[in-house]
């Protein structure tokens, strides 16, 4: 058997923890020889309802599970950890506007940045799931410097297996036919998912339905879907969210599938002409532990443009944290 590894969950005792954090414990994520740790963070309000997590924990015996750490401190939190995964976040309340929102998760993650920085392991690699989660993420890596930020991503992978289930129905073909899909920029309504690489079953998307569709259906789907499933759940996602938040970690510690990518919010290198800096969903493919932004995509006009409409969302959401941001 591996050594344990340690895996920190925050906003452990929320929806999407609770739909993550058990199926992490089965091996889904890391494979069923890799034992581990299970690091809970929360707010000390939600440590009771976590404690109720905990004792679900211990019912289902998992044979990977060596320990669960409970705790409202981020420093026990973070400590030696190898996988961090940052679910918790404020949600928006009535009549906040989106600025503030951005500036109250600022500051909970440029907490949890130097947390990550003092305590991490040296390679630890963390996803933000918390929104707005881009951003997120870029303050996280900003206030780690100790830590490589190519080590910091944001999940888009929901809207990319999104993507991928959207065309699969639309063509009466399985999703797992469904390849090179990418979900370029924010993961927010500016989103630009992109079929002109996608194959389904080895045929150009693009061959098997109509740009119409795309632009009047697809993207718009994509773009509102966790708003359709809040107004129908009287809730929002979060079974797909968590199953999202476990592919990208598997992917990306596990390796990608020959001749595919996912789509993970990374450390823009200018990449497409993007603004170097920014944390921008990007085709990936992931080989030891280590993603590579997918390079050559022929991009047109139409594409361009999209790209740049999140870009642009991205740089004024930095904007607005600017003073958070370690330089
Ligand atoms: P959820 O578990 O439902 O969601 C957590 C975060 O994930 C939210 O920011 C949410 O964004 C985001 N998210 C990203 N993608 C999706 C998606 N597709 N569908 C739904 N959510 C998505 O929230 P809960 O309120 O149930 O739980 C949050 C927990 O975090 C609470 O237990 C709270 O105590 C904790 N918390 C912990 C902190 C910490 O550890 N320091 C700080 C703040 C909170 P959106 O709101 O936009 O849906």
């Amino acid at each position: 058997m591996k050594p344990p590894v340690n895996i920190t969950i925050t906003g452990a005792a929320g929806n999407i923890g609770y739909a993550l954090i058990f199926r992490i414990a089965t091996g889904e994520m890391l494979g069923e020889d890799q034992p581990l740790i299970l690091r809970l963070l929360e707010v000390p309000a939600a440590m009771k309802a976590l404690s109720g997590v905990a004792m679900e924990l211990d019912d289902c015996a998992f044979p990977l599970l060596h320990d669960v750490i409970l705790t409202d401190d981020s420093a026990d939190g973070f400590r030696d950890t190898d996988y961090a995964m940052l679910v918790g976040s404020k949600p928006r309340t009535r009549g906040m506007e989106r600025k503030d929102l951005i500036t109250e998760n600022a500051h909970i993650f440029s907490a949890q940045g130097k947390a990550i920085n003092e305590h991490a392991a040296r390679d630890v690699h963390v996803m933000v799931v918390g929104n707005p989660a881009n951003t997120n993420a870029l303050i996280a890596a900003s206030n780690a410097p100790d830590i490589n930020p190519a080590n910091f991503t944001a999940m888009t992978r929901l809207d990319h297996n999104r993507a991928k289930a959207q065309i699969a129905i639309k063509t009466n073909n399985l999703v797992a036919d469904v390849t090179r899909m990418t979900i370029w920029g924010n993961h927010s309504a500016t989103q630009y998912p992109d079929i002109s690489h996608c194959l389904v079953d080895g045929t150009p998307a693009t061959e098997l339905v109509s740009k119409d569709w795309v632009i009047d259906h697809f993207t718009p789907v994509i773009q509102q879907r966790g708003a359709a499933i809040l107004e129908a759940r009287g809730a929002s996602s979060a079974a797909s969210a968590a199953d999202a938040a476990l592919d990208h970690m598997r992917s990306w510690i596990l390796g990608t599938d020959e001749g595919d990518w996912v789509s993970m919010g990374v450390l823009s290198d200018g990449s497409y002409d993007t603004e170097p800096g920014l944390i921008y969903s990007f085709p990936v493919t992931c080989k030891d532990k280590t993603y590579k932004i997918v390079q050559d995509l022929e991009i047109d006009d139409y594409s361009k443009q999209k790209m740049r409409l999140t870009e642009q969302e991205l740089m004024q959401e930095r904007d607005i944290i600017a003073d958070l941001l370690q330089s």
